[in-house]
């Protein structure tokens, strides 16, 4: 199959590594790749220039040897591309003039995984709106034999898309009827496949819960908030930021969430009216309880209920005329876009991009065309213009003033998002709870700091004094505890730890059986209702500790959560703890200057050695963001004859590169993959096997891993789970004390780890954790990325270069 691949529409981070999961794949199914230049604007022009003459500059290849995937691997215009030549000459004779329909190899789209937009280009097109156009853009498509085309873009371009494939029999009919294709041109070419994939910042999209270059704006959002923060800060100033969004609010209410502001404005929930009136209420309140800064996120759409705009300016002029702030507005405008793609904008258009090669392989004509998304943490086929309809059913209910059903339509999460944000913005005299139901809530850090711990703790404070209860900090662990280090905490105490690293609370790894009567006593002395434990598999060993104990110790029978944060992602059950993906960021940035420093000066291979104990979750899904060519796991081990295979691997791989030039590779190791195969032995290892082909070196990131502020996903989650755990203990609660009972006993339920399953938040008592857990190893029987290893090393082409390698290069 020729399959060619487009980007459309708004550009955002992750369109490219699309277009590299896609050419990848593509080629190792055996299919030739073929990129769309400038959106549907370049199917429209098509080629009139001549075909650029393949590289020349092959190794030679013993008689007999398949050649095709040393063909696509290093066929193309990647540097043209890439450098951004466009219609200009480039070098060697080979020019873009003229060409928008371009075939590509494997080598075209390396490094594209780190670059933000798009580097095939994106347009907006008029002429494909056109009948002419879309006539143009079929006989184009012909003439270069494509059978299938993988648009990437927002609803617009995927509407564009649907049209395009629904008209196509009839367009080759026209084009038949004019002369302008050959009968078995019209033959070959009867069905057009199709399938999308939706780039937008905006997370717009319905039948998906996440879209390509939504984490990366929202973390340019955030770190836009936190720089704002220690001016607003130090100035005691209001600040009122524009983000984009004009019919969906996720981008400001995540913003909203994470970076801790003070109101929002989205599309789908406007404020009651007079807005005004509340707004200031809400801020003055603040302001009164000591807050200096004053954070007003609004989405480029917000309106009140009547459909009336709510613009930055005005909303500056009410602030700095009814409560005499001093008052800024900030635009983020199109620094929004992008730049590098965040670690989560690599991993989900990578396996994206691979499930839609798939999907066109398995079209028929009566297949629909699919739109790739990902639900409940699968990536999923959904049909395109269902989704379409859904999203639109958006804009028109906010269009009718329905606001609900507008609400309706968005996810669960979105929802969840909405009333975290209330209620960790919201500062009211009033208390939710009657005196009888309110609870001393205990939180505690374990094991080692991951991030959104702080902002899981700060939402947890803020809930509990707008419910009623107390909530109290344990400082420094059970050691902190056993030293009475506990401290009630307050609304404006916690007020900046959103965006903080480590753990304010202080963390260590002593579990309660050190001395587990005294801390029984401690339980009792401070009178605690509720407790919850932030960490990784300590938390989880402490919970369980704590759960046996209450066989012996009533102070026990309490609701007790265990809240999984933990960089390792080793927590059994849960698909994500906080900081895992942090501490992903942290590994994506480090690789990348890695490779740059690999590439600058010659041949290099980087030996990364990463945290993780004895999982592998961060060393593999690294591995996967950051286009690693090998990942080492202790799931997996080393062993003698993989190493064998990958030296293999590496020698076929650079003995292909393009002469005279330097490139760089990176191999991740945890560092427990294996005791005998260090990260010192491996890169010996790789320069003495290198020769004069490459060279080695070693980095270890160690403690860098837990990064230095928490991603906007982290805290964002953070805030979701924490308040999760805060209701669930006030009903577990109400249980044990409506028992009747007068030293009643708690359930086996009520000691229980909070887990995201499929996507869902799902509890799971303590006690039937055990099973799923390899309590040895410290980590999941069954993890859920178990088979990224494979798709790494098939990204980077290792199955077929060992096979290539049986032959001796000339
Ligand atoms: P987005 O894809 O980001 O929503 P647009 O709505 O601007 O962006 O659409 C991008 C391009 O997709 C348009 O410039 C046009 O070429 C094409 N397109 C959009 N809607 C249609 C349509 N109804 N028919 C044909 N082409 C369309």
């Amino acid at each position: 199959m020729k399959i060619a691949i487009l980007t459309s529409g708004g550009d955002s981070a992750g369109m490219n590594a699309v277009v590299r999961a896609a050419v990848k794949t593509g080629i190792l199914r055996g299919c030739e790749t073929w990129v769309v230049r400038e959106g549907y604007e370049g199917l429209v022009r098509g080629n009139t220039g001549d075909s650029p003459p393949a590289h020349k500059d092959l190794p030679q290849l013993a008689d007999g040897v398949d050649t095709q995937f040393v063909d696509n691997l290093r066929f193309g215009d990647g540097d043209l591309l890439k450098n951004g030549l466009g219609d200009y000459a480039g070098t060697k004779g080979r020019s873009l003039k003229g060409r928008y329909i371009v075939r590509v190899g494997w080598d075209d789209v390396r490094y594209w995984l780190a670059e933000g937009g798009t580097l095939i280009g994106t347009a907006r097109s008029a002429a494909f709106r056109t009948h002419e156009g879309r006539l143009s853009a079929a006989h184009n498509m012909i003439k270069e034999g494509i059978d299938a085309l993988m648009v990437c873009g927002g609803d617009g371009s995927l509407t564009g898309a649907d049209i395009f494939r629904s008209e196509w029999p009839s367009l080759v009919d026209e084009l038949k009827s004019l002369g302008r294709v050959t009968e078995s041109q019209a033959t070959r070419h009867a069905h057009l496949k199709i399938v999308g994939l939706v780039g937008s910042i905006d997370n717009d999209m319905s039948m998906t819960d996440l879209t390509i270059g939504a984490p990366t704006a929202l973390q340019r959002i955030c770190e836009a908030i936190d720089n704002i923060n220690s001016t607003a800060f130090s100035h005691s100033r209001a600040f009122v930021l524009e983000v984009m969004g004009r019919h969906c609010g996720w981008l400001a209410l995540l913003a909203g969430v994470a970076g801790g502001a003070d109101f929002i404005f989205i599309p789908e929930k406007p404020p009651k009216s007079p807005w005004e009136d509340e707004m200031c209420a809400a801020i003055s309140h603040h302001r009164e309880v000591g807050k200096r800064k004053t954070i007003v996120i609004i989405a480029e759409g917000a309106h009140d209920h009547e459909l009336n705009p709510i613009r930055a300016d005005y909303v500056k002029d009410v602030l700095t005329e009814r409560l005499g702030l001093d008052t800024r507005v900030t635009t983020l405008g199109h620094t929004q876009r992008g730049g590098r793609p965040c670690a989560w904008d690599r991993i989900l258009p990578t396996l994206q991009g691979i499930e839609a090669i798939e999907a066109l392989l398995e079209a028929t004509p009566e297949t629909p065309s699919y739109m790739i998304g990902v639900q409940e943490n699968s990536i999923t086929r959904v049909p395109l213009m269902e989704a379409v309809a859904t999203t639109k059913a958006v804009s028109t209910a906010i269009e009718a003033k329905d606001f609900a059903t507008a609400m309706s339509l968005r996810d669960p999460e979105f929802c969840e998002s909405l009333d975290g944000f209330f209620a960790t913005s919201v500062l009211s005299n009033e208390k939710v709870l009657p005196p009888a139901k309110r609870m001393n809530i205990a939180i505690m850090h374990m094991g080692a700091p991951a991030g959104g711990m702080n902002a899981a703790t700060r939402a947890a404070t803020r809930y509990c004094l707008q419910q009623g209860h107390t909530p109290i900090a344990i400082y420094n662990g059970f050691r902190g505890l056993l030293d009475d280090n506990i401290e009630e905490l307050t609304w404006l105490g916690v007020d900046s730890w959103m965006s903080r690293g480590g753990s304010e609370l202080g963390t260590n790894r002593m579990l309660p059986d050190t001395d587990i009567g005294a801390i029984a006593t401690k339980f009792q002395k401070f009178n605690f209702q509720g407790i919850m434990l932030i960490g990784g598999f300590e938390a989880f060993s402490a919970l369980l500790l704590l759960e046996e104990g209450r066989k012996h110790y009533p102070s026990f029978n309490i609701p007790m959560v265990h809240l999984p944060a933990t960089i390792s992602n080793n927590v059994p059950v849960t698909e994500y703890s906080l900081g895992s993906d942090t501490s992903l960021n942290a590994l994506v940035d480090a690789c990348d200057a890695i490779k740059q420093s690999a590439s600058a000066s010659r041949n290099r291979v980087f030996v990364v050695e990463t945290q993780g104990g004895k999982c592998g979750y961060i060393a593999t899904m690294g591995a996967l963001a950051c286009g690693a060519s090998l990942v080492y796991t202790p799931e997996v081990g080393v062993s003698l004859d993989t190493l064998r295979r990958d030296v293999r691997f590496m020698k076929a791989r650079y003995n292909l590169d393009a002469k005279g030039k330097s490139e760089g590779r990176i191999v991740i190791k945890n560092e427990a993959s294996s005791n005998v195969y260090t990260t010192d032995v491996m890169t010996k290892m790789f320069k003495e096997e290198g020769g004069q082909l490459f060279d080695s070196r070693s980095a270890q990131l160690g403690h860098t891993l837990q990064g230095g502020v928490p991603s906007p996903i982290d805290r964002a989650r953070a805030v979701r789970l924490s308040l999760k755990c805060m209701t669930f203990m006030e009903r577990e609660w109400a249980k044990i004390q409506s028992s009747g009972q007068s030293s009643p006993r708690a359930s086996p339920e009520s000691a229980a780890v909070i887990t995201i399953q499929s996507g869902s938040i799902k509890w799971v008592p303590v006690r039937d954790m055990v099973q799923h857990a390899d309590m040895k190893n410290r980590r999941p029987l069954n993890p859920w990325w178990m088979n990224v290893k494979e798709m790494v090393e098939s990204l980077a082409g290792r199955p077929q270069l060992v096979k290539l390698h049986a032959w001796d290069f000339a």
